[in-house]
């Protein structure tokens, strides 16, 4: 039977000193004036140009990334699949400021669509869309789009030359490929793009994923709307479903420029949201193929219920789970023990380039304080039943 509270399975693969740097990383995101003060420290010294891997390489990106390369990361997600725990390796470097980051993050999600051709452990890949394009070009892209110089028209058209690229590539290597959902003001621009590369590489099997965040109230109707459009033209989409990362930016951004939030009202209605989306997929699993990814325990245990009513094998391979790499083990570890499919998204970079990636993870545990208790209170029941003292 699925049980999310099991912590001898969860952190079977964590040896006492994962578990004690878990609890030490856990117990301090619980303290917003800690983060805030780690924020700041981090943020002066990587502006001063001092070295910072000896405090956070040990610390916060033990337990939240995969390694540096490619090549390191293998070992996490070999370690991973004896556990039955499949990955999606994320080149987690943010934000595009230059051409020449642009490029870089561009080969190098390339290499990780080559690095996952035939590895059965490696059951997805992906990219953040906006690491494909200089930001402000973006930015004026959706602030003056019927007069774009020629320049920044050009610098958009080799936007969208690297999005298709790497789909191509995918395709090529029979890999999926999931597309990051990101801020609402560029969403227009990828979920279109994203609807041209299903539409162009989804015919006999579904390689590309769009993602909906469903903390968004106009998902639901959009989610009919890809299936209407998929169907009539004749391929399958592959819809990856998040709650969303960005809620109190958008709010803060919809109040400042006076539109109405694009967020739904309350938790409940994100949450009620992400669950309709669930069944609705579920129940048109024939059209469509699906990856939830989320730590929420009743969104997890409606899915596994979903698929038993629809009659589906537990290992139906267009129905995937996923959790952040660091986080839910409990979840994660439940779902693979069970014999559903699962997967870690596990983010590599070097380690300064995923730093905004780690402060994120560090804020968002903060402000998310039911994650974070939860959490803690494993870490603790399982140093309690291996007989380990807290510090
Ligand atoms: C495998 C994976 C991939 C991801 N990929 C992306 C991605 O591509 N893009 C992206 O944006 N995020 C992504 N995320 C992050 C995700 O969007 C959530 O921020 C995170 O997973 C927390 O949501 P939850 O469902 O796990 O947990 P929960 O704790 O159940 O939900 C927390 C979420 O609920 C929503 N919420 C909280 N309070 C309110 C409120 N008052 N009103 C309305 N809504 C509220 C917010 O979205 C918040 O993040 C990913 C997460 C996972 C696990």
């Amino acid at each position: 039977m699925l049980d999310f509270n099991n912590t001898e399975v969860a952190f079977a693969s964590k040896s006492n000193n994962d578990l004690r740097n878990a609890y030490i990383l856990f117990s301090t995101m619980a303290s917003p004036a800690l983060v805030k003060g780690a924020k700041g420290i981090t943020n002066f010294a990587v502006g001063a140009g001092l070295p910072l891997s000896w405090a956070v390489k040990p610390t916060l990106y033990r337990q939240f990334v995969g390694g540096e390369t490619l090549a390191e990361a293998s070992a996490t997600t070999a370690s991973l699949f004896r556990n039955n725990v499949s990955s999606v390796l994320d080149y987690s470097a943010e934000g595009g400021k230059e051409l020449s980051d642009v490029e870089r993050t561009y080969a190098e999600v390339m290499r990780s669509i080559d690095n996952a051709k035939g590895k059965e452990e490696i059951a997805f890949t992906v990219f953040k869309p906006t690491g494909l394009v200089v930001g402000h070009i973006l930015e004026r892209a959706v602030a003056a789009k019927d007069s774009l110089s020629d320049i920044e028209k050009t610098e958009m058209d080799n936007f969208r030359t690297r999005f298709f690229a790497l789909c191509r590539r995918a395709y090529e290597n029979n890999v999926r490929i999931l597309v990051d959902a990101e801020h609402y003001e560029y969403q227009e621009i990828i979920d279109k793009l994203t609807e041209e590369a299903m539409e162009s590489f989804n015919r006999e099997r579904v390689i590309v994923f769009h993602t909906l965040q469903m903390y968004r109230h106009d998902r639901i109707a959009y989610l009919k709307y890809l299936h209407a459009e998929a169907k009539e033209k004749g391929y399958r989409a592959g819809i990856k479903f998040v709650r969303g990362a960005y809620m109190e930016e958008e709010r803060e951004r919809a109040r400042r420029m006076g539109y109405l939030s694009p967020i739904c009202a309350t938790k409940e209605d994100t949450d009620r949201s992400y669950d309709d989306g669930l069944r609705y997929v579920v129940a048109n699993i024939d059209d469509m193929e699906l990856f939830s990814g989320t730590h929420n325990y009743e969104s997890n245990y409606l899915l596994a219920n979903l698929i038993t009513e629809k009659g589906l094998q537990k290992s139906d391979k267009r129905i995937w789970f996923s959790q952040l790499y660091g986080m839910s083990d409990n979840i994660t570890y439940a779902l693979a023990g069970e014999g559903y499919n699962v997967c870690k998204y596990i983010p590599y970079a070097p380690v300064k380039e995923v730093l905004p990636y780690l402060l994120r993870r560090a804020e968002e545990n903060t402000s998310m304080a039911g994650q974070t208790g939860r959490e803690l209170t494993l870490i603790k029941t399982e140093m309690a039943r291996r007989n380990m003292r807290l510090l």
